[in-house]
C-alpha cells in the first residue's frame, strides 16, 4: 500500500452524503490523499435530492439544485466520473471496475450509493407510466407525464408519496394516494396527526385511501389502472411508487462485505473490510438504517476525521433524529416515540379552529416523544428535552404550550 500523501481515495456514489464528505475532507488539516476519484451512477453533478419535491411542484429550477459548480472540484483536484457507475469491487487487487470498463485502484474506498425506490413486488411494475420518485430522471419523467395526462395514483402515504402527490396536484393532475397503514405519515405522526393531515390534503383536492394496498398494475403497453386488494379498479395514466426505499447494497454484497438490509458498518463507518467504508442511506449500524439526510451528514463529518487522522477517536452515535417536514405548506415535526405504549402518558393540546395539534409522550417524568402539527416552532426545544432526558415535572403543566411558557413558569 502507498504511504503518506500518495494514497488514492475512491468514492462510489456522488449523492448528498458523498458531497458532504468531500467538503469535510478538503477542510481537514492533514490531507493523506494525493488523489480523490468519485464515480457517480447519475449523469448529473451532485444535486440537492430533497429539492426534487420543489422541482416537481414547479417551485424550483433544475439549475438551483446543483450542490457545487465544476470549478470547486477542479480547485480541490477531485476527479468526478459522471454516469459511470461502479459495477464491481475487487478487494484482493484493491480496484473498482466501472460500466465503461475503467479499472481504478484504491487505498481507501467509500461506498455512498444511497438507496432506490422499494419495489412493490406486484404485477405490472415495469410498465411505461409506472415511475419511482428518487432522482432527477424520475422527476423529469413525472413532469413530462403531468404535462400530457390528467390522472395519477401515488402508492405510499409517507413523506415522499405525499410530496409527489402534492407536486402532481399542483401541476393540475387529479391524484389518488393509496396508503397501507391506517393513517398518513404513520412513521412520523400519531393517528390524530395523520387524520388532521388527511383532512387538510383532502380539502386541497387529493383523494386519499388508507388501509389499502394495490395487488396489480394493469395495462398493455402502458399503465391504465390499479387494482386494489378489495378488487376496486382505479383508472390512471400514471403510477408513482413511493412505498419506502431499499438501500443500494448489492455491490458490497457481491464483493463479500458483511451486509444485512444495508452494508454493515461500525461507529467509525468501517465495513467488514478495514479499507472500505460506507455512509448514508446504503449503510447500517447495528440494526438501524437511515432514510433522512441529517444522519448521513453526521456520518460524513465523522468519516472525514477517521480517514484523515488515524488517531482520531471520532465515532458516529446514532441518536434520536428529529423529522421536520412541510407537506403542502403544513409544518410537521416529530421526534422520538410517536405512539403511546403501556408505559407512557400523553399530554395533548389541540386548537380545533387553527388545526394545530401537539402530542407529547412522557415516561417517568421524562419526555420520550413529540408530535407537532401546524405549529412546529418549539420542535427543536422538545427534541433537546428528549435527548437530555430532563425531569419535566416542574414544567409539566406548561409543556404543551412550548418553551416560552415553560421558561416563564
Ligand atoms: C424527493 C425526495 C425528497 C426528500 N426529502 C427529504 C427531506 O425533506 N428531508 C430529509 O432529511 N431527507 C429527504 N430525502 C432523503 C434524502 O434525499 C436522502 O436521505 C439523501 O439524499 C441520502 O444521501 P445519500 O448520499 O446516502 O444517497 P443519494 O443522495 O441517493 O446518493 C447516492 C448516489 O449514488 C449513486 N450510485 C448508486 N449506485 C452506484 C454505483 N454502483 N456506482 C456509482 N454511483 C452509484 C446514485 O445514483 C446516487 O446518485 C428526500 C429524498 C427524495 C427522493
Amino acid at each position: 500500500m502507498n504511504t503518506g500523501a500518495q494514497q488514492t481515495l475512491v468514492i462510489c456514489g456522488h449523492g448528498m452524503v458523498a458531497q458532504r464528505l468531500l467538503e469535510k475532507l478538503v477542510a481537514q488539516p492533514h490531507q493523506p490523499f494525493s488523489r480523490i476519484v468519485v464515480f457517480n451512477g447519475e449523469a448529473s453533478p451532485a444535486y440537492n435530492r430533497i429539492q426534487l419535491s420543489a422541482l416537481l411542484a414547479g417551485d424550483a429550477k433544475e439549475s438551483s439544485l446543483v450542490l457545487k459548480q465544476s470549478d470547486w472540484f477542479r480547485q480541490h483536484n477531485i476527479e468526478i466520473h459522471q454516469g459511470d457507475p461502479v459495477t464491481a469491487i475487487n478487494r484482493i487487487d484493491k480496484t473498482v471496475t466501472t460500466t465503461s470498463g475503467l479499472v481504478q485502484e484504491y487505498d481507501r474506498l467509500v461506498i455512498a450509493t444511497g438507496s432506490r425506490s422499494a419495489s412493490l413486488g406486484i404485477q405490472g411494475e415495469e410498465m411505461a407510466g409506472v415511475v419511482g420518485f428518487r432522482d432527477l430522471r424520475d422527476t423529469r419523467k413525472l413532469i413530462n407525464i403531468s404535462q400530457r395526462h390528467r390522472r395519477a395514483v401515488v402508492i405510499g402515504g409517507g413523506f415522499l408519496g405525499l410530496e409527489a402527490a402534492e407536486g402532481l396536484r399542483s401541476r393540475g393532475m387529479s391524484v389518488t394516494v393509496l396508503h397501507r397503514s391506517s393513517h398518513l405519515l404513520n412513521r412520523q405522526l400519531d393517528p390524530t396527526g395523520g387524520a388532521l393531515l388527511e383532512d387538510a390534503l383532502t380539502a386541497r383536492g387529493l383523494t386519499i385511501r388508507t388501509r389499502t394496498s394495490p395487488v396489480a398494475l394493469l395495462g398493455r403497453d402502458s399503465i391504465r389502472a390499479v387494482q386494489l386488494d378489495d378488487e376496486t379498479l382505479i383508472s390512471t395514466d400514471l403510477v408513482v411508487i413511493a412505498a419506502g426505499i431499499s438501500p443500494n447494497a448489492q455491490l458490497a454484497r457481491d464483493a463479500g462485505l458483511d451486509c444485512d438490509r444495508a452494508i454493515r458498518v461500525d461507529t467509525r463507518l468501517r465495513t467488514s473490510d478495514p479499507t472500505i467504508y460506507a455512509i448514508g442511506e446504503c449503510c447500517q449500524i447495528s440494526d438501524q438504517t437511515f432514510g433522512l439526510v441529517e444522519p448521513g451528514y453526521q456520518q460524513a463529518e465523522v468519516l472525514a476525521q477517521v480517514l484523515c487522522d488515524a488517531n482520531s477517536d471520532a465515532a458516529f452515535e446514532p441518536s434520536v433524529i428529529p423529522t421536520r417536514l412541510k407537506i403542502s405548506g403544513i409544518p410537521i415535526f416529530s421526534c422520538g416515540q410517536t405512539q403511546p405504549d403501556g408505559d407512557t402518558e400523553s399530554v395533548v393540546w389541540q386548537d380545533y379552529e387553527t388545526n394545530r395539534y401537539c402530542r407529547l409522550l412522557i415516561r417517568n417524568q421524562r419526555l420520550t416523544g413529540a408530535v407537532l402539527f401546524g405549529e412546529t416552532t418549539d420542535g427543536l426545544w422538545y427534541s433537546e428535552r428528549i435527548q437530555q432526558a430532563d425531569d419535566i415535572s416542574p414544567i409539566r403543566a406548561h409543556l404543551a404550550f412550548g418553551k416560552h411558557y415553560c421558561d416563564a413558569a
